[in-house]
């Protein structure tokens, strides 16, 4: 599939992002997991380096979402409550991430 077309969204700020793609999967990415796999360059560095993403999420603190924005048809930028905010995840990141059992769950 082209995996990129995203005809839904849903944010539940302390608990998960649903996205539904156009071949009428939706899948519920909890926050948690969400914030431990930040596409962006600080984290992957961090990742990279067996560094801690989020030490609050490895706590086992909840880190909850406290804006969401579309950026473009690409993807969409998540704030977090640890105060972290540079991540954009593509569609095709997530998409990929769920076909290959990395993150999310079939809602
Ligand atoms: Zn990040």
């Amino acid at each position: 599939m082209s995996a990129g077309d995203v005809v839904g969204i849903e944010v539940e700020r302390d608990s998960h992002m649903a996205v539904t793609f156009d071949d009428d999967v939706t899948v519920r990415y909890g926050v948690g997991e969400l914030r431990l796999a930040c596409p962006c360059a600080t984290c992957v560095g961090r990742r990279n380096a067996g560094e801690s993403v989020s030490p609050a999420v490895e706590r086992g603190e909840l880190v909850s979402i406290t804006d969401a924005a579309l950026a473009g048809a690409f993807g969409i930028n998540l704030d977090w409550s640890d105060g972290h905010r540079t991540g954009i995840y593509a569609w095709t990141y997530l998409r990929e991430a769920f076909d290959t059992g990395r993150l999310g769950t079939a809602a």
